[in-house]
């Protein structure tokens, strides 16, 4: 019962005195206002509402809507509802709901629909009670009829099937959104939405989530029913993991808010009746539960390892397009509908809705049901509790208003963490497939990346929300971690313990006064605080600058000292302080001395101090020591008019101070006590290690030895000797407490804990023991805990111990490493025993208790305690533990270390493995080799066994190991691999984050090489940039794709470990799950249908562009030729085999949507085809990583080059303009060949299935039924057409131009793509952005966000480059070609280069030459120039070339130019470089043609032309397979042969000769064989041989799990094709005689066995 007081207690209970009243003039102010009494007589108004709502709801349905002070916005039960629906006869309804996911992976589910029987929603049909459940189960099947109807049950690649439509009555009359549902479920709807109140029909997003949920255990309160493991869907659209985690996480969030709605009301009665103390406890109470709701994220998992609560990013695109909204005019389906938010919005008084999100959230609160919207409304307008808050002065009040403030949009609370989930899981799902999302994150006129600009847009509505607080918020939300913005409440020092018995106190309590802060906290919480420079300290920096006269002097500030200052000011609730020297010298950061502090003292003292320039030279940043060290030191060796111009004392503003000493950053430390008994905590307490270091030499002299606290440290924990604590001071100590999300108690009591410290990693865990131990009942959980300390001495909270020991309420384990005098614990004796014992770490303690350790790790399922285990200390105390772990396990219960990293991992994924890693972050050192970005981008750890690099802030590291520790889980850094993930990192506030900087020293691989300096040439720097952009595209496309790749595959170890296999039923069914050949169906569907979209879209169309431009530009206003990228591209992309790879997947997809089909005979068929075009995809994409790796690398040879004085820079770019037009073309060739190979998988391959016999049957018949017949027994026997190499593969500048021009024509013509023309995102509403991700498949549904936003940038780009250059293309345009020898010519004057730079990919070929041109090696650009020259001058047509290359450059023994003729007899040792620098990049095989001079002995060529085209073994740019490269080689055969003038016999003959053996072996089997002069049969037949043999081979090796390696390669397949140069023999068998070095070095480079030359 609430408490009532009579109307005068409570308003006139603060009568003035007689004496007071005397002076009054106007007594009419004594007595009260009328609507206080009004209200006071009536109740608060949320109250009211409330119990009306109570009163009501339970009779009429709770048709308003649910609202109860013990329910809250839930459902007081969740079943009622439904069970009423099951009793009355639209029992029809839910039962469909319950086969949905079923008819729809079957494809009935529109037929089902259509079979319903009508059944009104009229109330002597469907009773009140039933409504809820009505309105939910309609709103599903109305909205999955008009998915299914839009889709027409297909969703990816289709080859024209009809559309199905049923013969029913429609609700096309009803309203607009009813129009084409069957009015057996429209009418229905139509009457029970409008019985609930809803104007319209429409799905809500609470429909969806909140109230289509099942409790498993009502009678499970605690903390609130409605818990992620307390509930289950009760109609599941789809069925998916995807699903079914994010509407239970969303369900969740909403129930965590429970008891949030009586805690609002509690505060409004006790607002309107004065009660301070009231208002303080329910602020409390409501602070709670806000702090609670953050934990609703964790059952959104992008872990595969996590269970039913993983969510892959990928399968958001169905669910997504399933939410869209019924027409335009209705409310869309979206959280920001939730009420909780609503509510809290209203209770704080937001005052701004601008934003998007904001906009949205106050239309979607008009469609909330009436009793909610009434309980916001009286809420929003009567008492506001901030208010009151602010009036009453009172700091209790006021500390646990901000700490709700933080609790809910706080950076750290309910509004940060949902802003940092989402970022991780839109990025995986843009990535992947998402196409948008809500807040228009896909706006065209934003540069962010689609994520990024959600991720602003929230940004936008927390600051909205904290505007009443905070007022106008200049920076973003995670700009303010890590710094003093996380520092609100003020504080003081009030004790300094000892916690051992060490006297030097290196570990101490310290204890904190929390008195009148308002601060709350739960165990595992963590304290910041602002430290405190030292006096010592302080002196040094004031007497070098001569500052100690100015102490208390006034300074001018710069924007982060202001910032700091009106931070102050709100702190201590006054105006922003004037800050003076001490403040800044006592506040700003002293120590350790960064290479910025270092920098901007040097600049100051113009670069004129040796000891500066000294420190500047350490190997490692930070330098040990502090400013005042420095200033002390440089002001001995730094004329004195120097040193005073640089610190200026003269002018008395000092602004130089300011700028040179940066705001000092928080420290975290971890709170050692908890006290459940105290409303609000008065003190707290900090365990803290004094951090001490040795002083640079620098400072303390060579061989001295001179010991340093750290600044945080040192100031709680200063040395006991230092007089630091006998100081008096009044400055405030700013502090504030966040809580991890990952490192919490279990909420059952009843859960054995196991704690593991080393040191000071104690620290936490007292608070733990001291909040178990406070409830601790028989029913309790065990405490066990593991302690490594260095010695007895050092033995923390010793007596605290001993005492739970003696109680027999903990198990303590201890390990001495420097200290014989063991303890041991003794269960019986309930004692720590004094043992003699080798010293030992805390890893071999974990192995002696094995036993325990094993159990409590593994998961009750695998029959472990399934206990929760929190580790503690420095990053080597988690070294040290994890191993003992790992041994403990393997030695206990697994029979392999693998096992036990994967009982680990599993315990990790379930949240059961919490760390809290504290140390400082280790100084980096700055001597180690760069890493250049191809290097990073090639390890992206896709495949097993690779390692997965990220580079951050200009450093690398290896986050193999570390991956399944991740608490935001193991996908989100997958997707970053391989790239520069920095922004991301600042995006979620991990830059400033001490937790993350110190774990990442520990995995520092080294510093990325920075973008090269080009000497000032802007077109070099931006095609640097455009080229890493786009090497960023390659390894992104492909680690996203790696996600679903790998699940289909089944070959990611995170997925065995985890058993997920999308291929099999889950109930042990034999048959194939469909939910995993959709999978495959919607992935393989999206790659072929948007053609790899991020990579041969307008991305390349703008290098292309860019490149075609520049080369085009070198040659002064002649034209160029150039490779005909983009036309290979859109020629592959329609090519038969594309064509035919389409429609075998349209095969998978008739299953997928009709399982009824003649495809249902071939399941095993899928399965192979899945695995085979899968990996195929892999290949494909780490091809063009391949290629876009050497292209970068180029970047930094040219670098070198022009660094070592080479040639100009024009010449520069056009050089390395053609190289990168040669990588591009042949990546384009990728295509077609992926195309090629991809259209010889088939589906229908009888022998595999468990019945051929009916398999066959079935095709034979469909073929026969549908004609196809004769066509299909040909195929079966040749497969699709041979590819043949075009030879129009060079273009001039104006064909570039007009295909540019051409896709920008179309795709701003297009609607819907790529939203050059999408809606004003100021205007756009949620509605219309859903019903474009919602509308039928079309390009741009098909096309994930990430690439359509890249698309759309570049076409952008393109188009503003050609206005910027409308001249210079004019010019450009209209000239006559030239011919590349020409362009060469151009290049030749200018490119001799001096120093001989170092390409990276190019260094083993480098001296291997002998016969001419002399010793000089060939430099980067030679070889650069050479490539490039032989790629373009190959790929024109030869008999073209015949004609004109100019007689008189044979035999020149060193030309001038590396362009010259390099097809001479007398071929100089640049040109073989070149050559081989060709080879080694890769070109072998597919860039290069022959090169032209006749006459041409076929013979030779061919010869040369094989050994190019094996270099699979030095250069990663060939193809995986050895097999692929064969039609490379046929493509080359028939261009040699036609040169070569060969009939048609000779040709057949010399062909059938080359080939390798196993290829003239399967001949043997060909009973079919051509003519024997039809020669283009022969290859077409070779070819298919080649291709089958190596599908069988891959299919092999996926069986045996051979490729093993992560760039796709592994060794060579022993049964590969060998069309190896070794085996090839020439007429005379040349090379017989040859040494080996020279044969190799002849094969290596295509040259002549005989004469050595390239073609004699
Ligand atoms: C989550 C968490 C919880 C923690 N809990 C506790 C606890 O309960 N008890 C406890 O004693 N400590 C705890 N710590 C550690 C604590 O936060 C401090 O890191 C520690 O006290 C040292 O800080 P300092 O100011 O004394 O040292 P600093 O003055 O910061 O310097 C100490 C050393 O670190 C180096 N260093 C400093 N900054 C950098 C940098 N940016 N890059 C490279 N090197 C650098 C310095 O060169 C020096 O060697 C915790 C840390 C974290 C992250």
């Amino acid at each position: 019962m609430r408490e009532r007081k009579s109307i005068n207690e409570i308003l006139y209970a603060t009568m003035p005195t007689p004496k007071e009243i005397r002076g009054l003039k106007n007594i009419d102010s004594l007595t009260a206002a009328e609507h206080d009494l009004l209200a006071v007589a009536l109740g608060a108004p949320a109250r009211q509402v409330m119990l009306r709502a109570e009163e009501i709801g339970p009779r009429t349905g709770w048709k308003d809507g649910y609202l109860s002070v013990e329910h809250g916005f839930c459902p007081p039960d969740y079943s009622e509802s439904p069970a009423a629906l099951a009793n009355s006869p639209g029992r029809i309804w839910s039962d469909l709901c319950e086969r949905m996911p079923g008819c729809v992976a079957r494809g009935k589910i529109r037929e089902s629909i259509a079979a319903l029987p009508l059944i009104e929603g009229t109330e002597d049909v469907i009773p009140d009670q039933a409504l809820w459940a009505a309105v939910v189960a309609l709103g599903m099947l109305c909205s999955i009829y008009r998915y299914e109807d839009k889709n027409d049950g297909h969703e990816g690649v289709t080859t024209g099937t009809t559309r199905w439509k049923p013969n029913v009555e429609m609700g096309d009359d009803l309203c607009e959104e009813l129009i084409g549902i069957p009015r057996c479920i429209a009418l229905p709807y139509w009457q029970v939405s409008r019985r609930i109140g809803r104007a319209i029909p429409h799905l809500t997003f609470f429909d969806q989530a909140s109230l289509n949920m099942k409790i498993k255990d009502p009678n499970s309160k605690y903390p609130y029913v409605g818990r992620f493991d307390n509930m289950e869907m009760r109609w599941p659209v789809f069925g998916e993991r995807t699903e079914m985690a994010f509407q239970k996480g969303c369900a969740e969030t909403s129930a965590s808010f429970q008891h949030g709605p009586d805690a609002i009301a509690a505060c409004q009665e006790h607002v309107m009746n004065r009660n301070v103390e009231g208002l303080l406890r329910e602020l409390i109470r409501l602070k709670e539960i806000l702090e609670r709701m953050p934990n609703a994220f964790h059952s959104i998992n992008t872990n595969p390892n996590s269970g039913e609560n993983y969510v892959p990013g990928h399968q958001w695109i169905r669910w997504g397009k399933f939410s869209a909204p019924l027409s335009r005019r209705c409310p869309a389906s979206s959280g920001l509908q939730f009420p909780p938010f609503l509510v809290m919005d209203a209770f704080l008084g937001r005052r701004k809705y601008d934003s998007f999100l904001g906009r949205e959230g106050l239309h979607l609160r008009a469609w909330l049901p009436s009793n909610l919207r009434a309980f916001i409304a009286a809420v929003e307008y009567h008492y506001s509790i901030p208010e009151f808050v602010k009036q009453s002065g009172d700091p209790r009040l006021m500390g646990v208003l901000d700490g709700i403030i933080e609790a809910y949009t706080g950076e750290r609370g309910f509004m940060g963490t949902h802003r940092y989930k989402v970022f991780g899981i839109l990025e995986i799902a843009s990535k992947t497939g998402r196409t948008e999302t809500n807040g228009l994150s896909g706006a065209p006129d934003s540069n962010a990346r689609p994520w990024e600009e959600t991720h602003r847009q929230f940004s936008e509505s927390m600051k909205e929300r904290l505007e009443p607080f905070r007022g106008t918020i200049d920076i973003e939300p995670n700009e303010m971690r890590g710094t003093f913005a996380e520092c609100r409440y003020r504080s003081r020092i009030l004790s300094r313990s000892f916690v051992d018995s060490d006297p030097n106190r290196s570990v101490a309590m310290v204890t904190m006064d929390l008195h009148n802060t308002g601060i709350t906290f739960q165990p595992g919480d963590r304290l910041a605080i602002m430290p405190l420079n030292s006096w010592a300290e302080i002196a040094k920096v004031a007497a070098a600058l001569g500052l100690a006269e100015y102490l208390d002097h006034p300074i001018t500030l710069n924007k982060s000292w202001q910032r700091f200052a009106r931070h102050l000011g709100e702190v201590r609730h006054t105006e922003a302080p004037q800050l003076t020297v001490k403040d800044i010298l006592r506040r700003g950061h002293l120590a350790p001395i960064t290479k910025d502090l270092a920098l901007k003292v040097h600049d100051m003292l113009r670069a004129s101090s040796t000891t500066v320039l000294q420190v500047l030279a350490t190997p490692e940043w930070p330098v040990r020591g502090s400013l005042g060290d420095l200033l002390q030191a440089a002001v001995a060796d730094t004329a004195p008019h120097i040193w005073d111009k640089a610190f200026d004392l003269s002018t008395g503003d000092f602004a130089w101070l300011a700028e040179l000493i940066p705001v000092e950053v928080p420290r975290t430390y971890s709170i050692s006590n908890y006290n459940a008994d105290e409303l609000l905590p008065s003190t707290v307490d900090l365990t803290i290690s004094r951090a001490e270091y040795n002083l640079c030499s620098t400072f303390a002299g060579e061989g001295n030895k001179v010991v340093c606290a750290g600044v945080g440290s040192g100031f709680l924990n200063p040395f006991p000797n230092s007089g630091e604590e006998l100081i008096e001071t009044d400055d405030d100590v700013l502090i504030g407490v966040s809580r991890p999300l990952n490192f919490q108690l279990p909420i059952e009591r009843a859960a054995p804990c196991a704690y593991f410290a080393g040191g000071s990693g104690i620290a936490p865990f007292r608070s733990f023991w001291q909040a178990r131990f406070a409830s601790r009942s028989s029913s309790s959980g065990r405490d066990v805990l593991f302690l490594g300390v260095q010695s007895r001495e050092k033995f923390c909270y010793e007596e605290e111990l001993r005492g739970y020991v003696e109680a027999g309420v903990m198990e303590v384990h201890l390990a001495f490493s420097r200290d014989e005098r063991g303890l041991v614990y003794d269960r019986r004796m309930r004692d720590l025993v004094e043992k003699e014992m080798p010293p030992r770490y805390i890893d071999a303690l974990i192995v002696e208790q094995a036993g325990v350790v094993a159990e409590l790790v593994m998961s009750k399922k695998q029959g472990g305690l399934g206990g929760y285990l929190y580790v503690c200390g420095s990053v080597a105390v988690f070294d040290s533990v994890m191993n003992g772990i790992r041994k403990a396990i393997y030695n206990h219960c697994s029979s392999s270390m693998e096992v036990a990293e994967q009982i680990l991992n599993k315990a990790f994924a379930e949240r059961r493995f919490m760390l809290d890693v504290f140390m400082t972050p280790k100084p980096l050192p700055c001597n180690v080799p760069t890493i250049p970005l191809s290097q990073l981008a090639r390890n992206t750890g896709h495949r097993p066994g690779g390692r997965m690099w990220i580079a951050v802030h200009g450093n690398v590291y290896d986050m193999t190991d570390f991956v399944p520790m991740h608490p935001g889980g193991t996908i989100i850094i997958q997707s970053n691999a391989g790239v520069d993930c920095s922004k991301t990192f600042d995006n979620l506030a991990h830059t400033n984050n001490p937790e993350v900087a110190s774990l990442l020293t520990k995995y520092y691989v080294g510093p990325l090489t920075p973008k090269p300096d080009f000497h000032g040439s802007q077109e070099l720097s931006s095609m640097y940039d455009l080229w890493a952009a786009y090497l960023r595209t390659t390894v992104e496309t492909l680690v996203s794709h790696r996600f679903e790749a790998f699940e289909l595959l089944g070959t990611s170890t995170s997925l065995e470990a985890n058993g997920v296999d999308v291929w099999s039923r889950s109930e042990g069914t034999p048959s194939l799950n469909i939910g995993g050949v959709r999978i495959f169906y919607d992935y393989q569907s999206r790659l072929l249908q948007s053609g790899f979209t991020a990579l041969f879209g307008p991305k390349l169309q703008e290098l292309v562009l860019k490149l075609s431009f520049c080369l085009a530009d070198a040659t002064a206003g002649v034209d160029a030729r150039l490779p005909d990228v983009l036309g290979v591209v859109a020629r592959a992309q329609m090519c038969p085999d594309a064509v035919a790879a389409q429609h075998e997947i349209s095969l998978v997809g008739e299953f997928v949507c009709d399982r009824s089909s003649h495809v249902r005979f071939a399941e095993r068929g899928i399965l192979n085809y899945a695995a085979r075009s899968v990996e195929l995809d892999i290949e494909m994409l780490e091809d063009m990583r391949e290629e876009a790796c050497h292209g970068m690398d180029a970047f930094d040879a040219i670098a070198a080059d022009m660094a070592a004085g080479g040639a100009g820079q024009k010449n520069h770019a056009a050089v390395l303009a053609a190289f990168l037009l040669q990588i591009l073309e042949r990546m384009a060739k990728r295509l077609e060949i992926f195309y090629a190979k991809l259209a010889r998988l088939k589906v229908y391959q009888p022998e595999l299935e468990v019945n051929p016999a009916r398999a066959r049957w079935n095709l034979v018949r469909t073929k026969v039924r549908d004609g196809s017949f004769f066509l299909l027994t040909q195929e079966a026997v040749l497969g699709a057409e041979a590819r043949r190499r075009g030879k129009g593969d060079v273009v001039d500048f104006d064909s570039v131009l007009n295909r540019v021009q051409a896709s920008l024509r179309s795709n701003t013509n297009r609607a819907n793509i790529p939203k050059l023309t999408a809606p004003d995102p100021a205007t756009a509403t949620l509605n219309s952005v859903h019903l474009t991700r919602g509308a039928p498949d079309s390009e741009q549904l098909s096309t994930n966000a990430l690439a359509a936003h890249g698309n759309n940038a570049a076409l952008r780009a393109m188009s503003n480059f050609l206005d910027a250059n409308r001249r210079a293309i004019r010019r450009l345009s209209k000239v006559p070609p030239l011919t590349f020898e020409q362009l060469a010519a151009q290049f030749e004057g200018s490119t001799t280069v001096q120093r001989p730079p170092t390409p990276p990919s190019s260094t083993s070929d480098a001296d291997s030459v002998s016969n001419t041109g002399g010793p000089r090696a060939a430099t980067s650009l030679e070889k650069m120039l050479a490539a490039a020259a032989m790629n373009t001058t190959g790929a024109r047509p030869l008999n073209m070339r015949r004609n004109t290359v100019a007689a008189g450059t044979r035999g020149r023994s060193r030309s001038p130019s590396v362009f010259s003729n390099h097809h001479t007899a007398g071929m100089n040792a640049n040109h073989a470089h070149a050559h081989s620098m060709s080879m080694s990049m890769g070109a072998g095989g597919l860039g290069i043609r022959s090169p032209p001079t006749p006459p041409l002995d076929a013979t030779a060529a061919v010869a040369a032309l094989m050994s190019k085209l094996n270099r699979a073994g030095e250069s990663t740019m060939l193809p995986k397979g050895n097999w692929a490269a064969f039609p490379e080689f046929i493509a080359e055969f028939c261009n040699l042969a036609e040169n070569c003038s060969m009939d048609a016999v000779t040709k057949v003959r010399l062909l059938r000769e080359k080939v390798s053996k196993p290829l003239r072996t399967a001949l043997i089997n060909v009973i079919d064989r051509p003519a024997a002069n039809d020669f283009a049969k022969w290859t077409e037949l070779f070819s298919k041989i080649a291709t089958n043999i190596e599908s069988d081979n891959s299919v092999n090796k996926l069986a045996r799990g051979a490729n093993n390696n992560q760039n796709g390669g592994g060794g060579r397949d022993p049964d590969a094709m060998v069309i190896d140069a070794v085996r090839v023999k020439g007429p005379n068998s040349a090379g017989k005689h040859l040494p080996h070095e020279d044969l190799e070095y002849r094969l290596k480079n295509g040259l002549c066995l005989n004469c050595k030359q390239m073609y004699c």
